[in-house]
């Protein structure tokens, strides 16, 4: 048994009504075992390697992930789009129009946008000037009713990690769910937070495969967790999120080596960028960056954006988002695309 240094009442955290019902029961989910006639889904029988309904649970693609990220395959959920795990996560632990979540601006738009949807209130505390984070600040904001902290880190889009006694720290002090989005974790020095959630019941870890592992197109996420919050989260998503492609391309791409191979080109594009940046004139401020995305202060961010538009460049202008005045969030793209930005925005 492990030291425990946080433990949370989940049966009290989870909405009554969530903790009452019982998963919907598919037809594969009730049969385990093998047999050559299956006649109980109502499924096509002609194969054609698609007929039949996917493995609701994703055993194998679990599996695996769970060895790559060294836990076991119960703290695993796998969905459609890391965004499924903040909608599911929000669905499980937030009584519509009675409790809220917390976040730290400028940050990921769709915890927001979840909370919204779900008509639970979003109470927003701003990350320091210098985009570091105030624990104490995130801390008071939250009153009996704030169910879920969100912090991103690195933190999209201003591309730095969040200090890491201050996490811990809310970790510490919360009683109710810290969900760490580490979407851009595979750019960092850092090897995240998986290694504390032994420590911590109340945490959840996201990470994605549309980054680093380039696969933005299969729509694949992960939530890393205790085995209980797993078991909720499995409870209420639609019996069959991952399609069998999904699936598929998972256990066919999850090559740990490849991706090394790739976030270290990424990272010296990274490097060369903030070179390049640092030495033109329409470029203010370049911010330090964990992920693979670089923010930059200009003069006038409206004007820069439309000519990188007009020479066929596309960035993403923040310049509307509070602490974000007149910055552009930067793609590292390949050595070729960053070199055309760069010429660009030398014209300027
Ligand atoms: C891109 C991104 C994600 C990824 O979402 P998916 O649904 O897995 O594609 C999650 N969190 C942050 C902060 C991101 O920037």
């Amino acid at each position: 048994m492990k030291f425990t240094a946080k433990q949370i009442d989940l049966e009290n955290l989870v909405r009554p009504n969530i903790r009452a019902m019982s998963a919907y029961s598919s037809a594969r989910s009730e049969f385990s075992g093998s047999a050559a006639v299956f006649l109980d889904a109502n499924e096509s029988p002609f194969d054609n390697l698609y007929n039949r309904y996917p493995d609701p649970l994703q055993k194998d693609a679990r599996s695996k992930i769970a060895t790559l990220k060294g836990v076991s395959l119960t703290q695993i959920f796998l969905g459609n789009g890391s965004d499924e795990a903040i909608d599911l996560l929000i669905r499980a632990f937030c009584e519509p129009g009675k409790h809220n979540v917390a976040i730290v601006g400028p940050t990921y738009g769709m915890y927001r946008i979840c909370a919204e949807v779900n008509n639970v209130a979003t109470r927003e505390v701003l990350l320091n000037v210098d985009y570091t984070l105030d624990a104490e600040r995130v801390l008071s904001a939250a009153d009996g009713d704030t169910r879920i902290i969100f912090l991103c880190s690195p933190n999209n889009p201003t591309g730095n990690q969040l200090d890491k006694a201050e996490i811990l720290h809310i970790l510490k002090n919360f009683d109710g769910i810290v969900v760490i989005d580490e979407a851009y974790i595979d750019f960092s020095d850092s090897n995240g937070f998986v290694s504390h959630l032994d420590e911590y019941a109340n945490l959840v870890i996201l990470q994605t495969f549309s980054k680093a592992w380039g696969l933005a197109g299969i729509r694949a996420g992960v939530a890393i967790a205790s085995p209980g919050i797993i078991s909720i989260l499995d409870k209420i998503k639609y019996p069959y999120n991952i399609s069998t492609l999904t699936q598929n391309i998972l256990l066919e791409q999850l090559n740990e080596a490849a991706k090394v191979e790739r976030v270290k080109t990424i990272r010296q594009q990274r490097t060369w960028l903030l070179e390049q940046l640092a030495g033109l004139r329409v470029v203010k401020k370049v911010f330090t960056t964990d992920a693979n995305f670089i923010l930059v202060k200009v003069n006038e961010a409206n004007i820069v954006y439309t000519h990188l538009l007009s020479r066929g460049i596309v960035v993403r202008n923040r310049s509307n988002v509070p602490l974000c005045e007149n910055a552009l969030r930067l793609t590292v793209g390949t050595q070729q695309e960053n070199q055309l930005l760069i010429n660009a925005l030398a014209e300027l």
